[in-house]
């Protein structure tokens, strides 16, 4: 049955398919824009080179001191490459650390961006901005971030290692999956959620098997642009909030501690939402949402423990007890103890809890 609800759509461009990058150009221009800065990471400066050559007269200048987390030395130090070459616009080449990087600048001077994303991240989706300083992560949510374009081309996620694509991958259904139980949930946001589930839990697996797999590819990288889309429509709850938590806390990586954690944290909120789980066990053709996804991480070889990516078994009860501290919405209320049972599981890369039915 449908209720009522408020969807609002985000007014952003978007130009998908392979070999887009070619229009990168003609989409600074449409955005009135004639100096470009392009933004990337020095591992991905091969990239930025073709962007350069496809930007032609409109190209301004490289900045490659992209990094994970938005350090504001690093924004420093692009604010004053962009004045140097007196950019009046940015384009930004990379994962959710570059995209991260051209939102800071939007914010501190108003210049329209060209997003490039390479990874399934999503953040070129949301008006979200995750910074750091003196070692502390604020987000931002302002509509001055959101960028005006972007520019999905297929060709260039093909250089994303396997390891990479699978937790990048689940990272993105991670925001689907919280899209179709969150408080503002609404038809068509839920719509694109099991879409883009559907479709990163078929690619993903035969981008395991074949990495140049074109059509995966591209059936990936389409998923995580609707997957992108649920996260900054809709409110997140549990699963994001402790993957904020755990990486921050502990400096884990970004994509591999939403894949270890997202089996867990759908099993805490199964019994509140079976709806939704329901919805998820269909995208991903399994019996059961959360046991699903932790077999389709183990498929794709994907570390199943936190304690394999540098957490230590210490901050598991200093996670539980953050977890529960300024309290947010989540579908099932926050208790501590079952919080703590989760992470412990996590942790150790145990299966999750069995959910017990819900009548
Ligand atoms: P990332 O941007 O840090 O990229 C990881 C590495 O992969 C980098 O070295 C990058 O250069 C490389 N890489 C990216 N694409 C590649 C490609 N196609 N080929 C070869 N190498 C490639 O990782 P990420 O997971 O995309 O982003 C994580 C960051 O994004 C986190 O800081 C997270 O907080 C942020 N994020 C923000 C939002 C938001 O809405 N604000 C949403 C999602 C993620």
């Amino acid at each position: 049955m449908i209720g009522s609800f408020t969807f609002e759509n985000l007014p952003c461009r978007v130009v998908f398919g392979s070999g887009t990058l070619a229009s990168a150009k003609a989409e600074v221009e449409r955005l009135g824009g004639k100096r470009a800065l392009v933004l990337t990471t020095p591992q991905q400066e091969a990239q930025s080179k073709s962007l350069g050559a496809a930007l032609g007269s409109v190209y301004a200048g490289l900045f490659s001191g992209a990094t994970m987390h938005t350090p504001v030395e690093v924004t420093e130090r692009a604010l004053a490459a962009m004045k140097a070459c007196e950019a009046d616009c940015v384009v930004s080449l990379g994962g959710g650390s570059t995209t991260g990087l051209g939102k800071a600048l939007a914010l501190r001077t108003g210049v329209n961006q060209l997003c490039i994303p390479t990874t399934y991240a999503g953040s070129e989706m949301t008006p979200i901005v995750g910074q750091t300083e003196n070692g502390l992560k604020t987000t931002v949510r302002d509509a001055a971030v959101l960028p005006e374009t972007v520019i999905y081309d297929v060709e260039l996620t093909l250089t994303l290692p396997a390891s990479l694509a699978a937790t990048s991958g689940i990272n993105a259904i991670a925001h689907a999956a919280e899209a179709l139980y969150a408080r503002d949930a609404n038809p068509v946001t839920s719509l694109m959620a099991e879409e883009g589930i559907r479709a990163l839990a078929r690619a993903l697996p035969a981008i395991a098997a074949r990495s140049d797999d074109r059509e995966a590819r591209t059936e990936a990288l389409y998923g995580a642009w609707l997957c992108g889309v649920c996260l900054g429509t809709v409110g997140m709850a549990l699963h994001h909030k402790l993957c904020h938590t755990l990486g921050g806390t502990f400096d884990l990586p970004h994509a591999e501690t939403h894949t270890i954690v997202l089996p867990h944290a759908l099993a805490y909120n199964a019994p509140a939402v079976p709806d939704a789980m329901a919805r998820i066990s269909r995208a991903i053709g399994a019996a059961d949402a959360s046991q699903g996804l932790y077999d389709l991480a183990k498929r794709l070889g994907a570390k199943l423990a936190l304690r394999d990516i540098g957490m230590p078994e210490s901050g598991i009860g200093k996670a539980a007890d953050l977890a529960v501290t300024n309290p947010y919405w989540n579908p099932r209320p926050l208790e501590r103890a079952a919080i703590r049972d989760l992470i412990a599981r996590a942790w150790a890369g145990e299966r999750p809890a069995a959910i017990k039915a819900v009548t």
